[in-house]
């Protein structure tokens, strides 16, 4: 036997196991301190009463008789694909169900699509960015190219025709800088893509974020996407499923390469090692779609948007740059007095007993940045910016 060794070519994941520890050291010795988390990527609010409605109605069938379920269609219920299809409708995206794949979640599509995709591809990938591309493709033992999302460009990178890469991540709103693409910046990936025959991976599941109009939520908002795009959304954060988990990809009929289909790919991939959404789970998020529903989910995404308000205002007050915070839960600012972004961590643990994430860990470009999210709650936030305003810059 022998293991798959591109496994030992991944980095230790230091990151949040280190800020805990950090934590619970400071606690333990200043164990009179209120520590406030402005790090935590989950979310703290609970499911929503239509969700919850839905899904004890859903409950209830799955005990009698009649309306049990066993195994679900692998690639979700129509149901759900349906009013997620209805949902793409209201920005003009028309797509149809045999499209849309309901999934556990977000993450563990952006990790399974690379079953369907040659290990001979070169992946191109943002710094900083969610970890979770460049480690599924470090497991599978893919070249990677990185791009530089900095301040200059707005930590948005657009294509750089010296670089050649078949497999392309984009994730707007960004996770960590809170960046959110535009139109004709999408169009240039899109022709970069269609030109270089190449695939975008293009991660939406913070799309629900975004409150400017003219922001596109989908990239199939863009002319020419369908042939070369691949969608991931989630509803984690649009809904509070971080726990509860479910998430769908979109693969486009259109989509081929050397005349296959990608869609078909991805369907023999889910029906293989896939065995579906628990069928409660996907009636609570096909509620998220009913009017009662949207308007709860948006109300709890206008709850933590306010927060990203409220950090944005204090980031403001002491003249610290930032982006983020508007159509993001993200806010990425740059450390003070150019500390290093661990130094800032420790700054900011000590003085203000505040906990945030320090860049660095999100990629080398990372560095000197600083991720705070919005996901807390407001006495937590308002207590929190009150601390770093009182710290100064
Ligand atoms: N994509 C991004 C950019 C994320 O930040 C996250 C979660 O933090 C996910 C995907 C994972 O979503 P899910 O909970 O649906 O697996």
């Amino acid at each position: 036997m022998n293991i798959n060794q591109n496994y030992l070519n991944l980095k230790e994941s230091y990151l949040f196991s280190t800020i805990a520890k950090k934590v619970e050291d400071y606690k333990k010795q200043n164990p009179d301190k209120n520590v406030i988390r402005l790090g935590i990527g989950d979310v703290t609010l609970p499911l929503c009463p239509a969700v919850t409605e839905a899904m004890e109605k859903a409950v209830k069938e799955m005990g009698k008789k009649e309306t049990f379920r066993g195994y679900g269609p692998e690639q979700g219920y129509g149901f759900l694909a349906s009013a997620l299809a209805a949902y793409y409708q209201k920005r003009n995206v028309s797509l149809e169900e045999h499209e849309i794949f309901i999934s556990d979640g977000a993450k563990s599509d952006l990790g399974n699509i690379l079953d369907i995709f040659s290990v001979d591809n070169t992946v191109l990938i943002p710094d900083p960015v969610y970890p979770v591309y460049v480690d599924t493709n470090i497991m599978a033992g893919r070249n990677i190219l990185y791009m530089n999302a900095t301040a200059e460009n707005g930590f948005l990178p657009l294509p750089d025709e010296k670089m050649d890469a078949d497999i392309i991540y984009l994730c707007s709103p960004n996770n960590p800088t809170g960046a959110v693409y535009r139109k004709e910046q999408l169009q240039k990936w899109v022709e970069y893509a269609l030109e270089h025959k190449a695939v975008i991976l293009f991660d939406a599941a913070y799309e629900a974020f975004i409150q400017d109009e003219s922001l596109p939520h989908s990239i199939y908002e863009i002319e020419g996407a369908k042939k070369c795009a691949i969608e991931f959304g989630s509803f984690s954060k649009t809904a509070g499923f971080t726990g509860t988990r479910c998430g769908y990809t979109v693969v486009p009929m259109e989509l081929e390469s050397s005349g296959v289909a990608l869609n078909r790919l991805w369907l023999r991939r889910q029906t293989t090692k896939f065995n579906g959404v628990p069928y409660i789970v996907q009636r609570g998020a096909e509620a998220v779609f009913t009017e009662e529903g949207h308007r709860q989910t948006r109300q709890a995404i206008a709850y933590y948007l306010e927060n990203a308000k409220i950090i944005g205002r204090a980031l403001n007050t002491l003249g610290i740059p930032y982006t983020g915070g508007e159509n993001s839960p993200y806010i990425w600012m740059q450390c003070p007095d150019g500390m290093t972004s661990w130094d800032y961590f420790d700054y900011l643990l000590e003085k203000a007993n505040v906990v945030g994430t320090p860049g660095a860990g999100f990629g080398n470009n990372g560095e000197g940045f600083f991720r705070l999210t919005s996901f807390g709650n407001r006495e937590d936030v308002l207590e929190a910016t009150r601390r770093m305003e009182q710290l100064g810059k």
